[in-house]
Parts: C-alpha cells; structure tokens; sequence
C-alpha cells in the first residue's frame, strides 16, 4: 500500500485488546488495529456516552464497553488512551479486572508520573510498558483519527527497570506493525527529551497567542488578517486540547521547569543582541536554527510544504 501502513497481518499478534479512550490517539489506534488486523477482538471503552456511541456509529471496535473494567476483562493487551491526569483513575478502575499475564500500556505524553500512578495501582500479574507515540494533531475525538496517524513516527517505549523482555519486544512488534518506528528509554529521560522537542513549545505557543489576545494597542481583527506573517503557525499548536496540556505540564513539571529556565536565559541573550545591535550574533543563530529544519525534513519526520504536512491523508 502506498500509505506506508503494508498489508493487514496474516495472523492478529494479540487475541483481545482493549483501548481506554477513544479520542484522537485511541481512534486512530483503533483504526490501525482493525485496518492491520492486528488483534482478533477490539474493545473500546470511554468514560463518555457521547465518544461511546460515536464509536459506535463509525464501526471503530468489535464491542463498545460500558465501562473501562467491562472492556479489559480477559484482554491480553490494553492501551490506556485517557488524559495523563485520568491514568490513575483508570488504572484503581481496572486493576481487579485484569487477566493475569496481560500487558498494560499507555499512550502518555509523559512517562514518569505515569509509570508511578499505573506501579501504585496495578496488580503485580500484569507486565506495565508504558509507551508514547510521538504523533499527533491539534484535534480531539473519536472522529479526529486516521489509521496511518503513527507512520514513520517515533514510538518510544519507557519500560521499567525488570520489566518482561518478551512483553516489551511484543508491544514494540504492535506498534511497528502499526508503522512506528521504536526506541526504549528511561521515563525520566523521556521526560526531559519531551520536555524541550514537545512541551516548551507549546507553553510557548499558549504564551504568544494568550499575549496576542491580550495586546491593547492591536485589535483582534489586525491580528487575524495579518496572521500569515509567523502568528498563524502557533495558533495550530495553541488550538491543542486544553485538558491534555494541563494534565502534561502539571506532571512533567521538574523537566519543563528545567528547559524554561534555560530557554528564558536564551530569550534573554537574543534580547541583548537585538538592543546592542548584534546583527552578527542573530545572523548565526538564525543560520543554526535553519540547519535544524532541514535536518528535520531530511529524517523524514516533517515535509517542507507550508501546511507543515498535517494535512489528513486517509480516511478510516
Ligand atoms: P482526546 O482526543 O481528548 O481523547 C481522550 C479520551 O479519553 C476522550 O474521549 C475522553 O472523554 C476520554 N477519557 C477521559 N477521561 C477518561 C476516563 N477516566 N476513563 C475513560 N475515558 C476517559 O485526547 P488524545 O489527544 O487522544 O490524547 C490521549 C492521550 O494521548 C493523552 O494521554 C495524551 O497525552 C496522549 N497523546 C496525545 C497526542 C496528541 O497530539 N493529541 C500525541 C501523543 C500522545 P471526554 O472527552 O469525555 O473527556
């Protein structure tokens, strides 16, 4: 297929699978999960009545759960798709339910505070990989998702430390059948890594567009007609889910602190170059800046065109 996503398997790597959270990651998981038949059963299950019967309406799973305990009885695999503040409510639900054996995963933009909540609540028969798909839109919902969401994006799984070598290489076959490319770290190093390449950016995207909002000598309409000028491209991260973001910054809160520090220190140097008049100084920041794109294109991980290639290229 030219999709990148290859032929459905010939047989599923997992019998039942339940995901919990069927918005824009769980969607998109759901239709990758069918599309490759990489599980014989799926199970959706989510809090709300209103993303249930949506799931529903589009044939995202085989069976729709009432609720997330309902879903992951007698799954060998389950994804916890929920906002990071929900994993370990989530997790006190599920934990009487689970099948000895199964694997419990996750799709968290931060690992430590997550790996904790789901170690404090999880029975000790069940092997804990938490992982992050780093892939991702401004949108939310069960009707956000597209299948090939994961193709050629990194997936970084953050196993703890004795955690089952066989559990670990079989979630990583599932999200490599998925088009993922894998790498293991740390929690904590996830954090920190995250911290600058996901999360500062988009404190400051929040940041620019709230002081956008807020400048009175501008008006809004000035604003928004002449957003094409840099603007425009922070207003797609800033239109990020709200309760997402919160739950990330308020439990990645040492690393994002961390890289604030240190980015505030640089805004400051470039603040002293611009009032000294140091052209010299902005010339070779901003030529070091360009080589890092282009690095970015060359890996494959963005495309040059101006919609920054988000646009959505399949269906189901
Ligand atoms: P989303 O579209 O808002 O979906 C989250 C879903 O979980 C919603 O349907 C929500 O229902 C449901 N939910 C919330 N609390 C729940 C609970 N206690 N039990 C069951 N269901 C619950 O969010 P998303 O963008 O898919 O993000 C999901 C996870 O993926 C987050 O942990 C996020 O950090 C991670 N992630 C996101 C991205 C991204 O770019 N969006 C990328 C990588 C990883 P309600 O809407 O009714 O609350």
């Amino acid at each position: 297929m030219v999709d990148g996503l290859g032929a459905p398997l010939a047989a599923p790597l997992f019998d039942r699978v339940a995901l919990i959270g069927i918005g824009l990651i769980g969607s998109s998981l759901a239709r990758v999960i069918r599309r490759k038949k990489l599980a014989r059963v799926l199970v959706a299950g989510d809090a709300s009545a209103t993303v249930r019967a949506k799931v529903t309406e589009l044939g995202l799973a085989d069976t729709v759960a009432e609720t997330a305990a309902q879903a992951v009885a007698d799954a060998d695999l389950v994804i916890l798709c929920v906002p990071v503040g929900a994993m370990a409510a989530v997790a006190q639900e599920i934990a009487p339910h689970l099948k000895p054996g199964a694997i419990v995963s996750d799709v968290g933009s931060v690992k430590s505070a997550v790996l904790a909540a789901l170690t404090k609540h999880l029975p000790p028969h069940v092997a804990i990989i938490p992982a992050h798909p780093v892939a991702g839109t401004e949108e939310s919902g069960p009707a956000a998702g597209f299948a090939t969401l994961f193709v050629n994006r990194w997936c970084i799984l953050t196993p703890p430390d004795g955690a089952d070598a066989k559990a670990v290489k079989r979630l990583a076959e599932f999200w490599a059948a998925a088009g993922a490319n894998i790498e293991i770290m740390t929690p904590q190093h996830h954090d920190l890594v995250l911290s600058i390449t996901s999360h500062l950016p988009h404190l400051i995207a929040y940041n620019i567009v709230g002081t956008a909002a807020d400048l009175e000598a501008i008006t809004q309409s000035e604003v928004i007609k002449f957003s094409a000028g840099g603007f425009r491209d922070f207003t797609r991260i800033a239109a990020s889910d709200p309760t997402m973001w919160r739950d990330v910054f308020l439990n990645n809160k040492e690393a994002v602190l961390e890289t604030l520090g240190r980015f505030t220190e640089d805004l400051t140097a470039l603040q002293r170059m611009i009032r000294n008049g140091d052209g010299e100084g902005l010339f070779n920041l901003f030529t070091r800046t360009r080589a890092i794109r282009r690095g970015i294109i060359e890996e494959g991980q963005e495309i040059a065109a101006p919609d920054f290639g988000r646009h959505r290229d399949d269906e189901a």
